[in-house]
């Protein structure tokens, strides 16, 4: 059974990087067979990703009308920097930069659709310049393009989702050439295509999605990510320095993290993988004897009530009072209709006797609150001066299986944050009981984590 492998953009960032990559992760296990390459990401402090120049490319021409040359050259710059480093033929690029140069002077009538369009070349390219470096030392390779294999998305250009019935499609591709031969599949992440053949990526960070799906069709023993850190941190390493790696997790506990604003995976990237029960390595390019964080169906319990502590900034919150709201029938479903004529999704909702609150992401609602709350008052939902908008409030989530029959957690937590002069807001804790959200204002939301990670990870544990 084969390995999935799937490098970030820090792991293709360069030539002595990719090298590395090649030599040291991919070849020093014949189980690593199906491999996913995300764009070069920034080589230096100073640099762009490959994919935001490409989308600034993109963006230029589209807004001026005029080629941008000097953006261009920087793009080919950073990929011929890489085939002269890896001693590679320069020529074999000039077919996917004449392709690229089609794309971006092609004229289109909408914007994503010519964005996407634009928008696959570093993966691309990162797939093929890999691909012959393995040629070059004599290994069997072949780079599968999405479009070749089967990878149907629903069209939705710069947030497509793969369509189901495109599992088997890549299936029946990809399982023989497995099953027969030796070959290392390449595969660029991060896009697919619509049924008519046109580029479509995922959302940002989408090639985790990529070589989840992969490993989903081919039935991996493993899937394993690669990126620039050990594994997934217990908090946020821009608020905790240098915070312990999770040596292993549930998927839930994955799912919650990943949610509640731990960025080291796409968030769609459990799904596919909780399908096939296949577990999921996130590991450390730079470090290989650190072995990462293990995401599988469960664990053994290691005595832990707590695994990790994330945040995430930027919502507004709604407050709702209504004297009588819990006798009257179908109450949440008016208010939540009010928010859903604005186009406004609901990210956390406790209600009491008479009180509703409502957590919502502070963009979504940005120009809107004045014409929520009205329509609020015109459908009678609140009291006389029941409705008013909380602003910068932050979301602290707790997460870990261990709370589950664990009693007093909640106590203990509130208990730091209030030692610590911090007022919690409001406090969602859904019927799992694998985490504990706590709503307060976005000052509080670092010290908060802080406080929380040295309750159960700090000295004093
Ligand atoms: N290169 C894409 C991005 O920067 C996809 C990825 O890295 O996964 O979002």
């Amino acid at each position: 059974m084969a390995i999935v492998s799937k490098f970030g953009g820090t792991s293709a960032k360069d030539g002595i990087t990719l090298e590395n990559v090649i030599n040291n992760i991919i070849l020093a296990n014949p189980e690593r067979k199906v491999i996913v390459f995300s764009a070069p990401g920034k080589a230096s402090q100073d640099d762009i990703k490959v994919t935001d120049l490409l989308i600034r490319i993109g963006e230029t021409n589209w807004n001026s009308r005029e080629y941008p040359s000097d953006l261009i050259r920087q793009f080919r710059e950073r990929f011929l920097t890489i085939a002269d480093y890896l001693g590679l033929e320069r020529s074999f690029l000039s077919y996917h930069f004449n392709l690229l140069d089609a794309f971006v002077k092609t004229e289109m009538d909408n914007r994503d659709a010519y964005l996407d369009s634009i928008k696959p070349f570093g993966e691309m390219i990162t797939a093929k310049l890999v691909a012959e470096f393995l040629r070059k030392q004599g290994k069997k390779t072949g780079v599968y393009l999405p479009e070749e294999i089967g990878m149907i998305t629903d069209g939705n250009f710069g947030k497509s989702k793969l369509l189901e019935s495109s599992y088997q499609k890549i299936t029946d591709k990809l399982k023989p050439v497995l099953e027969r031969t030796d070959e290392i599949i390449i595969v660029p992440g991060f896009y697919g295509v619509d049924s008519r053949g046109r580029y479509t990526t995922f959302s940002r960070g989408g090639s985790d999605l990529t070589g989840a799906i992969l490993a989903n069709t081919v039935d991996a023993k493993l899937y394993e990510n690669w990126t620039d850190t050990d594994g997934i941190r217990r908090a946020d390493p821009r608020i905790i320095d240098n915070p312990d790696t999770i040596e292993k997790m549930t998927y839930r506990e994955a799912r919650e993290f990943a949610y509640s604003g731990a960025e080291v995976l796409h968030p769609d990237t459990l799904i596919p993988l909780i399908a096939k029960d296949i577990p999921l390595n996130v590991r450390n390019t730079f470090n290989l004897s650190n072995k990462g964080t293990y995401i599988t169906t469960s664990k053994i319990p290691n005595g832990h009530v707590v695994e990790g502590v994330s945040h995430k900034e930027g919502f507004t919150v709604l407050y709702v009072e209504k004297t009588g709201m819990e006798d009257e029938i179908g109450y949440l479903n008016r208010l939540t209709n009010v928010l859903l004529n604005h186009g406004l999704s609901i990210s956390q909702m406790t209600t009491s006797i008479d009180s509703v609150s409502v957590a919502m992401p502070a963009n979504q609602i940005n120009g809107k609150a004045e014409a929520v709350i009205g329509d609020i008052i015109k459908n009678k939902l609140a009291d006389s001066e029941g409705v008013n908008m909380d602003y910068d409030k932050s979301m602290v989530c707790v997460v870990g299986e261990g709370m589950r029959h664990h009693v007093g957690v909640l106590t203990k937590l509130s208990g730091e944050l209030a030692s610590h002069g911090i007022n919690i807001e409001t406090v969602y804790q859904g019927p799992s009981e694998r985490s504990i959200i706590f709503g307060l204002d976005s000052k509080d939301a670092k010290i908060a984590v802080k406080a929380i990670y040295d309750l159960y990870f700090g000295n004093r544990r």
